[in-house]
């Protein structure tokens, strides 16, 4: 399935330029048990419907950002640049290994 994705920075473009990288998770605070440990990582929502997530434009300007994407549509109603200070949404350093395909 294609769609079009709209990078923050180049405008729309065919989801196969891009690598999909998670939903956007919240990293737990303080002194984390070792279930809240592995629920944040191993664990994700994935939500059927609205959720934000992770793009990273590998085969454009290799601008990471966020979307906001129906996952049963593949509707995208949004995608901006993340703010630094975004709390619980670290950009990752590197492109990640998708925790499912983006197509
Ligand atoms: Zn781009």
């Amino acid at each position: 399935m294609s769609f079009l994705l709209p990078c923050p920075n180049c405008g729309p473009r065919d989801v196969g330029e891009f690598a999909y990288a998670g939903e956007t998770t919240a990293r737990p605070q303080g002194s984390p048990s070792p279930r809240e440990l592995a629920s944040y990582i191993h664990f994700r929502r994935n939500t059927a419907g609205v959720q934000r997530e992770w793009w990273y434009h590998r085969f454009g300007c290799e601008l990471w950002f966020l979307a906001e994407r129906d996952t049963r549509t593949n509707e995208v109603l949004k995608t901006e640049l993340p703010s630094p200070d975004a709390a619980g949404t670290p950009a990752p350093r590197e492109p990640a290994i998708p925790d499912t395909p983006a197509v």
